[in-house]
């Protein structure tokens, strides 16, 4: 029997709503028997959460999700079974972060040109880490305004590529992100790929990159994920060997399609990642 693993979700570290205890607990509650924290950028809620799913019985995996531009769009790149003390990554990551108070200023700015004034101070209040301001916390503060019912309209409206509140940021390179969590111990894995706008031979190129650095996983199953991108991404994780992770992504609030432990098990005949990860906090009743 495969172990309930959820390698993907969000605290407040990043862009989550719940603290790393409330998310451990969470997915404690749920059934989830492996969980890996993967908040963007940030490896800060991993001490908190490793403590907590001790206390709770369940494995936890340390994490991250780095920013990754490729060809101009934004690729995600989550990182399993780090070292998160590890000082390359460390470096790398506090890097990554760096450009974004700056963009949060620029993002505010393109905002006010079509009305919407003083966002950022409103931002920051829904950024309970003040070194990770992201569109997020804008969509947030946006709705709690009152002018938009939802972040995915806020997003739709204003925070997309092509949209007025869209400022263009170069992020980590690819080889660079996978480098850092590889220098760390830990296995790199592209995030959501269904949700990424390449084209068929972009997204090839993207593969190709991802295994010539020592890539080795690609989520197949995701809470950003149709059916369709299931069986597409099972299809390339096969064709090219990649080992398949279960994500639901999870964020909190009413911005999840998908809870903690929810997402659908992934297809039998692929390969695990959580085959080659070992807990720090480790499950009473998982091996390994
Ligand atoms: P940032 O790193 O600041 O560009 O923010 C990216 C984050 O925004 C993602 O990790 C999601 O949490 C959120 N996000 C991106 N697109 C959407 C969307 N269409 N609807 C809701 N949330 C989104
Ligand atoms: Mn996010
Ligand atoms: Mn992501
Ligand atoms: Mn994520």
């Amino acid at each position: 029997m495969s172990p309930n693993a959820d390698l993907h979700c969000h605290s407040t570290v990043s862009d989550g709503w719940l603290t790393p205890t409330e998310v451990v607990r969470r997915a404690a509650a749920n059934g989830v028997e492996l969980l890996a924290l993967t908040d963007h950028d940030e490896v800060g809620g991993i001490d908190e959460a490793v403590a907590v799913a001790h206390e709770c019985g369940i494995g936890l995996v340390p994490g991250v999700e780095i920013s990754v531009t490729f060809r101009d769009e934004t690729i995600h790149v989550v990182g399993l079974g780090i070292d998160h003390r590890n000082a390359q990554l460390l470096d790398g990551l506090a890097q990554v972060r760096s450009g974004r108070e700056q963009r949060a200023q620029a993002m505010s700015d393109a905002l006010d040109a079509v009305g919407l004034h003083g966002v950022l101070a409103g931002a920051r209040r829904f950024a309970r880490n003040p070194a990770m301001v992201g569109r997020a916390h804008f969509a947030r503060h946006i709705v709690a305004s009152g002018l938009m019912p939802d972040v995915g309209t806020v997003f739709r409206y204003y925070l997309a590529r092509g949209k007025p509140g869209f400022v263009p940021h170069v992020w980590a390179r690819l080889e660079d992100a996978v480098g850092w969590i590889r220098a760390a111990g830990g296995i790199a894995v592209i995030a959501h790929p269904g949700r990424y706008r390449l084209s068929a031979s972009d997204m090839e190129a993207l593969f190709d990159g991802f295994v010539a650095c020592g890539g080795e996983a690609l989520e197949v199953v995701s809470g950003a994920h149709a059916d369709s991108d299931v069986l597409r991404f099972a299809s390339i994780a096969r064709r090219r060997g990649l080992l398949a992770s279960r994500a639901s992504d999870f964020h909190g609030g009413s911005e999840s399609p998908v809870d903690l432990g929810r997402c659908d098990p992934l297809p039998p005949d692929l390969v695990p990642v959580w085959s080659r990860l070992r807990a720090a906090a480790p499950a009473a009743h998982l091996h390994s």
